[in-house]
C-alpha cells in the first residue's frame, strides 16, 4: 500500500469489515495505517456504515497535525505505536466481546493455542486501567505491548498490531478466538498453556518466516 488514497479506502473498508464481523459494535473501535510519515486513521465517533474514503483524516506522525475530519480520540495510542515500533504499519483497536470479558476480569491470556503464540507472542498482557484518550492509557498500553502484537486494556478492550493491515485484522480475530477458547476451557476444568519458551520460539519463527514471504511478494 503506497499512497494515501489507497490507504484511506483500506481503512474505511476495514472499519466496515470490523462492524460486519462483530469485532466492533457501534462507533467504538478505530483503525489506522502508516504510510511513510503519514498516518491514515478513522475519524472520531463516526458511524462506520456512513463513512466515505475522503472522510478519513491524515495525521503527520512528526507534528501530530491533521487534514480532513477530526481523528479518532484514541489517535495518541496509534501514533505512539508507530513512533516506538518501526516494524508496525497498521493498528486496530476493538472492544470485541470475548476480549472485553477478559479485559473486564483483568485476566491475561496465556499462550493456550499455537496461533496465539505464533502471531501475538507468548501470552497477551492486560494494560492497567486508565481513562480513555489520556496519556496514561497510552503509557500503560505501550508497556503491555512490549514484545507482543496485541494487548488487552483493563475494563476497555484490546489493541492489535500488524506489519500490514491484514496482519492486524488477523491478530484481532486470533485474539478474540483465543479469549473465547480460554473462557470456555476454564469451564472444562482449566486451560493449559504452552510452555513460555516454546511459545516465544514459535513467535520469532513466525515473524521471520512471514517477513521473508512478504519481501518476496513485494520486491522493491
Ligand atoms: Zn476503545
Amino acid at each position: 500500500m503506497s499512497d494515501i488514497q489507497t490507504a484511506r479506502k483500506a481503512v474505511r473498508d476495514m472499519g466496515l469489515r470490523l462492524l460486519e464481523t462483530g469485532l466492533v459494535i457501534g462507533t467504538w473501535g478505530n483503525v489506522s495505517v502508516r504510510i511513510g510519515v503519514k498516518v491514515v486513521i478513522t475519524p472520531s465517533g463516526a458511524d462506520y456504515a456512513l463513512l466515505r474514503e475522503e472522510d478519513m483524516p491524515v495525521i503527520d506522525l512528526e507534528t501530530g497535525a491533521y487534514e480532513g475530519a477530526k481523528p479518532s480520540s484514541e489517535k495518541g495510542l496509534h501514533l505512539e505505536v508507530y513512533r516506538r515500533r518501526k516494524e508496525i504499519n497498521a493498528v486496530i483497536h476493538v472492544h470485541s466481546p470475548h476480549a472485553a470479558t477478559m479485559a473486564a476480569a483483568r485476566k491475561p491470556l496465556p499462550p493456550i493455542l499455537d496461533d496465539i503464540a505464533q502471531l501475538i507472542g507468548p501470552g497477551v498482557r492486560v494494560a492497567d486501567y486508565a481513562l480513555p484518550s489520556t496519556g496514561r492509557i497510552v503509557r500503560k498500553t505501550m508497556r503491555a505491548l512490549k514484545g507482543r502484537m496485541a494487548a488487552l486494556m483493563a475494563n476497555h478492550g484490546a489493541i492489535c498490531l500488524g506489519r500490514d493491515l491484514e496482519e492486524a485484522y488477523l491478530c484481532c480475530q486470533v485474539l478474540e478466538k483465543g479469549c473465547k477458547a480460554y473462557i470456555e476451557a476454564e469451564f472444562l476444568g482449566g486451560a493449559k498453556g504452552i510452555n513460555y519458551f516454546e511459545a516465544a520460539l514459535m513467535h520469532q519463527f513466525f515473524l521471520r518466516k512471514y517477513s521473508r514471504q512478504w519481501k518476496d511478494e513485494n520486491p522493491t
